[in-house]
C-alpha cells in the first residue's frame, strides 16, 4: 500500500513518553482510513527508548525505526526522518509531546488546500520558564530581521511538508542545520496553523542553555552573513573617527590649546580597537569551522539499524 503519510518524531531518551506518543499518534493517524508510517529516529538514547522503539515496531507494521549509532542532535535525527519517509506528506513532530498530535489533522487539512509547506505556529507555551520564554522570543524575532530568508516567528519544528519539498531539503545536506529555515528556504506555497504547546509530557529538556545558544548560532550563520558584515561596519566607524580627530588634533596643537594627555586615551582606544578585531576574529572562525566541517563531507548520522521496507 502506498504511504499518504509519514509522522517523524526524534526520540533521545524520551522511555517515558514513547508508550503515550505512539498510542496518541496511532489514535489520530489511524482515524484517517489513509496509509500511515510512524518514524521514530532514535537518536543515541541510553535510557531504553532503543529497546522501547523496537518493540513497538514489532508490535505495529506502522512504526518504522531509525536507530543512530550514537547521539547526532535533534535536527539531524529529522533529517534522517525525512531521508526514510515515503509518504506523500511528512510531518514532523517532538517526541515528548509538546506538539500534541491531535493537531495534525488540521495541519492535514491545509494540505489538502493546497498548502505546501504548513507549519504550526505557538500561540501558547505551558509549562516552560520564563527565561526559556523571553529567549526564544528574542531569538525568533532577531533571526527575522538578520536573516535573509524570512523564518516565520514562534514556529517550532512541528510541521507537515509536501513530498516535492521534502525531496529538495533531502538534497541540501548542510552539516549545520535550522530545518526551520530550511523549510521556509525552499519556498512553494507555505501557511501558519496556530497552536497551543503543552508542557513535556515526561522527563526533561534536552535543550540547556548552551545547546540553545548553538543552535542560535547554526541559525543566524547558516543563513546570514550579518555577523561578518558587523565588522565591516565597526571599520568603517572606527576609520571615520580617525578621520574626523586628526584634523583636531593637528588644530588644537597649532592653536597652542592644552590637548589629551596622559596614557588613558591611548589605553582606551586601544584596547576598545583591540577587543573589536578579537571579537571579528571570532566570528570569522566561526564561519571558517563550518566552512571547515562542510569541506570533510562526512556522512551526516551513521545508522545502526534502519527500517526494513
Ligand atoms: N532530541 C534528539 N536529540 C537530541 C536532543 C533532543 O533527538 O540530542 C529530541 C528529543 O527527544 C525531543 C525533541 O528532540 O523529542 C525536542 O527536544 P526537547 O524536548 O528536549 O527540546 P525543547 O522542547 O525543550 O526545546
Ligand atoms: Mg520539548
Amino acid at each position: 500500500m502506498k504511504t499518504t503519510y509519514s509522522v517523524v518524531a526524534p526520540i533521545y531518551n524520551e522511555i517515558d513518553n514513547l508508550p503515550q506518543l505512539y498510542k496518541r499518534i496511532q489514535h489520530v493517524m489511524g482515524a484517517k482510513r489513509e496509509a500511515w508510517e510512524l518514524i521514530l529516529v532514535d537518536d543515541g538514547s541510553t535510557d531504553g527508548s532503543t529497546e522501547a522503539i523496537r518493540d513497538l515496531a514489532k508490535k505495529d507494521r506502522h512504526v518504522r525505526p531509525v536507530i543512530f549509532a550514537r547521539n547526532f542532535g535533534h535536527q539531524i535525527a529529522i533529517t534522517a526522518g525525512w531521508d526514510y519517509s515515503r509518504g506523500d506528506a511528512v510531518i514532523t513532530i517532538d517526541g515528548d509531546l509538546q506538539d500534541p498530535p491531535e493537531a495534525i489533522p488540521e495541519l492535514v487539512r491545509m494540505w489538502k488546500q493546497g498548502y505546501d509547506v504548513v507549519y504550526a505556529v505557538r500561540s501558547e507555551r505551558e509549562g516552560e520558564s520564563w527565561f526559556k520564554k523571553f529567549t526564544a522570543a528574542l531569538f525568533y524575532r532577531v533571526i527575522y530581521r538578520i536573516t535573509d530568508v524570512k523564518i516565520p516567528v514562534d514556529s517550532g519544528d512541528f510541521r507537515l511538508m509536501d513530498r516535492k519539498v521534502v525531496n529538495v531539503l533531502k538534497q541540501m545536506r548542510e552539516r549545520h542545520r535550522f530545518p526551520r529555515g530550511m523549510s521556509a528556504w525552499v519556498g512553494f506555497r507555505q501557511i501558519g496553523v496556530a497552536y497551543k504547546r503543552s508542557p513535556r509530557y515526561a522527563g526533561v529538556t534536552k535543550y540547556p542553555f548552551r545547546r540553545m545558544l548553538l543552535l542560535a548560532l547554526n541559525a543566524i550563520t547558516s543563513f546570514s552573513y550579518f555577523p561578518l558584515q558587523v565588522a565591516t561596519y565597526f571599520g568603517f566607524f572606527s576609520a571615520g573617527i580617525a578621520i574626523l580627530a586628526i584634523p583636531i588634533v593637528v588644530y588644537l596643537r597649532m592653536a597652542g590649546i592644552p590637548q589629551f594627555t596622559g596614557q588613558a586615551t591611548t589605553l582606551i582606544a586601544v584596547l576598545f580597537l583591540g577587543g573589536i578585531q578579537l571579537i571579528s576574529l571570532g566570528v570569522l572562525g566561526e564561519y571558517i569551522g563550518r566552512l571547515y566541517d562542510e569541506a570533510k563531507g562526512r556522512p551526516l548520522y551513521v545508522v545502526q539499524e534502519s527500517p526494513s521496507d
